[in-house]
């Protein structure tokens, strides 16, 4: 088998809705993700993925759905005060911890084709979820 991966960063708000910690409050954080691609064989350019379509893919999505948006859980009433004001939220089931951002890159790299091994995700330098099935 092998692997490639490719690692994406962006910037994003949240808080954690019925949590009683600082991260209730909302804040932003500077994220990492890395996107594993497994393979069984290489293409015939040698390739397991081409890094290119790999940024061209998720890359972008991410910099459409993901980068300088805030994301608030679906019950959060702080919602409706931002979407009002024009903010760009984005409503998640649950809260929108690192977990939940490692499965929505995951699952949306699944989506289109991509033979993901897992979903590294960093909030912080220090601190990284993982999802793989
Ligand atoms: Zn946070």
């Amino acid at each position: 088998m092998f692997t490639v991966a490719r690692d994406f960063s962006f910037s994003y708000g949240h808080r954690l809705y019925r949590y009683d910690g600082k991260c209730k409050r909302l804040h932003g954080h500077n994220a990492e993700a890395r996107v594993v691609i497994a393979v069984d064989s290489l293409d015939e350019r040698g390739m397991a993925l081409d890094f290119v379509n790999l940024k061209a893919i998720v890359g972008q999505w991410i910099d459409d759905q993901l980068d300088h948006r805030v994301f608030l859980a679906d019950d959060d009433p702080l919602a409706r005060i931002l979407l009002d004001a024009g903010e760009p939220v984005v409503l998640v089931e649950g809260n929108p911890t690192a977990e939940r951002f490692a499965l929505m890159i995951y699952e949306y790299a699944k989506s289109r084709g991509l033979n993901v091994e897992r979903v590294d995700f960093w909030e912080t330098k220090n601190c990284r979820a993982t999802y793989s099935q």
